[in-house]
């Protein structure tokens, strides 16, 4: 606080005065203008202790641009956020941002077998969280579905309120958030979860969520088996329905200069179970996909896809006829020369794999041919996750937001697809 060297005692303090009598430069009748400007280099926690020191400091501590300052710089929270609350910088970083502002981001429900993704933002004068769901099978390209699952804001005096959003728009009540032992968990808990109903009864909301799921396109032949495997998922996920744990899910953003796909989240077709989510990013020489939404037989968080980036191969057409074909395949002879990393070549779908989603997209989007082609290992196990096993695949891209998986083990392939959604 002072400006001088020097020992003083509190007696001299008092009288602005050190022992040998020079006069103290005391940070007290500095302007207010200076004393914002010094106070915004200070953390949130400092800042709420040096307000109580003397009441100058104080009456700096409620200088709005400190708390705007801080906003920015601890949460992101800039003044386009701010134009949507009805308060000031200082009652959003004290009521909400200091206990939830850290939420903001991507989190993963913890719900085993199934994941899940939770988008976690600032949002119209609130902060809000919103659940996304993989399109209905296999409309692949389309945009996730969304739900918003709660919102934290403050109301007209000042008083931060958590609102569970579950349930009809006229039902909003109140959750209880706790914050897990690290920065990157926290736990859910409805304390109505009796007002989510939206049916009146839990086979109406089942079936009710059963279309949903699978939208319109869904070809006859697969919907006892997808039927199953989704009333499977419904009753799971109603156990979490009033309270759940979240983990935070670190999406990797940016570009990878040389590589043919790039990092980030993608939908891709899993055949009964549907569309999945899974995360992309680059290791080595390796690109790893990660479910983010899993099923019974592989889960969430598993390895589904590890493509070898420094194993590219140049097919013909004829040697993609069959699976047979692509089995007799040998390495050597396919393999590209180890300074090039992709080379564009004609690609068909063997006619003994089975299609998960592909013809339909190749209606709009041309996947005659491809612009890099890799060998791949994919995890396949039973149902419960049993004897899971990492078998022989071809990474296929076809630009740098679209790829295939041939699971050649599991005669067939599987279409990915970039989520376009800006999730943060
Ligand atoms: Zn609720």
């Amino acid at each position: 606080m002072l400006l001088h060297g020097g020992i003083v005692n509190m007696d001299d303090f008092k009288h602005n005065k050190y022992c040998d009598g020079s006069e103290i430069l005391n940070i007290q009748t500095f302007p207010l203008e200076l004393l914002a400007h010094v106070f915004k280099l200070l953390s949130g926690s400092d800042l709420a202790s040096v307000a109580q020191v003397c009441k100058r400091f104080y009456e700096v501590s409620n200088v709005e641009t400190v708390w705007q300052t801080l906003c920015l710089r601890e949460y992101k929270f800039t003044s386009e956020d701010f134009n949507t609350w009805n308060t000031s910088y200082k009652i959003i970083y004290t009521k909400v941002l200091r206990k939830y502002g850290n939420l903001i981001g991507t989190w993963q429900p913890k719900i085993n077998p199934y994941g899940g993704l939770l988008s976690i933002k600032f949002d119209k004068g609130a902060i809000i969280g919103t659940q996304y769901f993989a399109p209905p099978d296999p409309n692949v390209c389309d945009p996730l579905r969304k739900k918003k699952v709660f919102k934290i804001t403050v109301d007209d005096d000042n008083i931060t309120r958590l609102l569970c959003l579950k349930g009809k728009p006229s039902n909003v009540h109140p959750f209880l958030f706790t914050p897990g032992g690290s920065m990157d968990d926290f736990s859910f808990k409805c304390c109505k979860p009796d007002r989510h109903r939206k049916g009146s009864n839990k086979q109406e909301e089942l079936q009710q969520w059963i279309h949903e799921e699978l939208g319109i396109d869904i070809l006859p032949c697969a919907v006892d088996y997808r039927l199953e495997l989704l009333r499977i998922q419904f009753f799971i996920n109603m156990q979490f329905d009033a309270s759940c744990n979240f983990r935070r899910l670190h999406i990797p953003t940016g570009k990878e200069a040389n590589q043919p796909v790039q990092p980030g989240l993608y939908k891709g077709t899993y055949g009964g179970h549907g569309i999945e989510l899974v995360m992309v990013s680059y290791h080595g020489n390796n690109l790893h996909g990660v479910k983010v939404t899993g099923d019974p037989n592989v889960p969430a968080d598993q390895l589904s896809i590890q493509a070898h980036m420094n194993e590219p191969m140049v097919l013909n057409t004829s040697d993609q006829h069959s699976l047979s074909e692509l089995e007799a395949l040998s390495k050597d002879n396919v393999l590209l020369p180890s300074d090039q990393r992709k080379a564009r070549q004609p690609f068909i779908v063997p006619r003994d794999v089975m299609d998960r989603g592909m013809s339909k997209v190749s209606e709009r989007i041309d996947l005659t041919h491809c612009i890099g082609r890799y060998f791949a290992t994919g995890l396949i196990a039973m149902d419960g996750f049993k004897n899971p096993s990492r078998t022989p695949s071809h990474f296929i891209v076809f630009n740098e937001n679209m790829f295939a998986m041939l699971w050649i083990e599991l005669h067939s392939i599987s279409l990915y697809c970039r989520v376009e959604e800006e999730l943060m």
